[in-house]
């Protein structure tokens, strides 16, 4: 690992005076289990990290029943949170099937949702492709069993974050800080693409925090997240799907459909948002708006499989979220 100077910032004013605007030189470190691995393998290689886990690290519940969210609140600690539970089930369930138990102790929330992709390209230094400012990306002739089937790249990563999809899904506001002053962002809109941007995969510049995460006020909103592991493993799933349903009654009022690990960014399934409007939600019901969020999807040479598995993702997160699957 190349050596580097150590901030420990204990504020978020502190944090944000260490940072630099030049990107990779300068990186905050939260849990560490994402950035460490990344400077042992000589992915990142900063000058100078800042921790910053004295961010914020609490979770408020909001005199309307929404949720403000420290950044440096730790993964175990939202997933137990009864009040955040309550809120927003969507989120707490995302947040309790991250990885083990070990892996939920140490990972934050601002760390999750700031992860790097996992594509094993990228990961390893011998590759120079697309996002490391090389001319090709090696997944499109390569191993891509778990990359994109949505997006048509250029680069074809899947977004790493359990969190990022139930928070899309229920609306979610980041707040963000920086030199010139704090701003809020929808969940939706804090998630770029790679043609929008190769090198980062938020909107988040490089002397920018992640310090909060606001959940709106529930209302008659019913939210449920579905994941699909490879055989119960610890890994990352092979897709998911958070759903926020707005009812009134047992008919379907607003709708939001959202998949992971589908695409490089939260993926809004707006084909199956319009089957649920105006519907009461039975099984069937659930199967054609499954359908029509998959409809879009371009599995590449080894991921074909996905589709299915997405698609019955959304299926149950649908069920989930009415109660109709445990
Ligand atoms: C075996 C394994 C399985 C996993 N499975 C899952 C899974 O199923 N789903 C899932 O979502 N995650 C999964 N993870 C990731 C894990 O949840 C961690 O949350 C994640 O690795 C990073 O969290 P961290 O707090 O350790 O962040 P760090 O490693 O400290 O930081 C990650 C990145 O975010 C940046 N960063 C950190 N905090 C901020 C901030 N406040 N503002 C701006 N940038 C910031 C850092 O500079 C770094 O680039 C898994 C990890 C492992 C090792
Ligand atoms: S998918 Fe993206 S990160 Fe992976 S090899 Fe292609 S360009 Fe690189």
């Amino acid at each position: 690992m190349k050596a580097f100077a150590y901030v420990p910032a204990t504020t978020e004013q502190e944090a944000l005076a260490a940072l630099a605007p030049e990107r990779g030189r300068v990186m905050p470190l939260a849990g560490g289990q994402d950035l460490l691995a990344l400077m042992k393998d000589y992915i990142a290689q900063p000058d100078r990290v800042v921790n910053v886990k004295g961010l914020d690290r609490t979770i408020a519940v909001l005199p309307d029943g929404g949720l403000r969210i420290g950044a440096a609140v730790r993964l175990v600690e939202l997933a137990e949170h009864a009040g955040a539970a309550k809120a927003c089930p969507a989120l707490t369930s995302a947040a309790s099937e991250v990885g083990t138990p070990q892996i939920r102790n140490v990972g934050t929330v601002g760390g999750n949702l700031c992860q790097r992709p996992r594509c094993w390209y990228f990961r390893n230094e011998e590759f120079h492709c697309l996002k490391k400012g090389g001319a090709r990306c090696f997944a499109v002739d390569g191993e891509n069993q778990f990359h994109a089937i949505f997006g048509d790249g250029p680069c074809h990563i899947v977004h790493p974050s359990s969190l990022a999809v139930p928070l899309v899904a229920c609306n979610a506001r980041f707040r963000v800080v920086g030199p010139g002053g704090e701003r809020e962002v929808p969940a939706e809109d804090f998630f770029v693409m790679p043609d929008r941007s190769m090198y980062s995969e938020t909107v988040l510049a490089p002397n920018e925090l992640l310090t909060h995460v606001i959940v709106p006020a529930p209302g008659n909103v019913r939210s449920a997240t579905y994941e699909v592991r490879f055989r119960q493993s610890h890994d990352w799933p092979i897709a998911l799907a958070a759903v926020a349903l707005a009812m009134e009654g047992s008919t379907v009022k607003g709708a939001r459909v959202v998949m992971g690990a589908v695409a490089p960014v939260p993926w809004r399934a707006r084909g199956a948002e319009q089957e649920l409007i105006g519907r009461t939600v039975t099984e069937a019901v659930a199967e054609k708006a499954a359908a029509a969020a998959v409809a879009g999807a371009r599995p590449m040479s080894q991921n074909g499989y996905k589709v299915q598995v997405a698609r019955t993702a959304v299926k149950r997160a649908i069920l989930k979220a009415v109660g109709a699957l445990a």
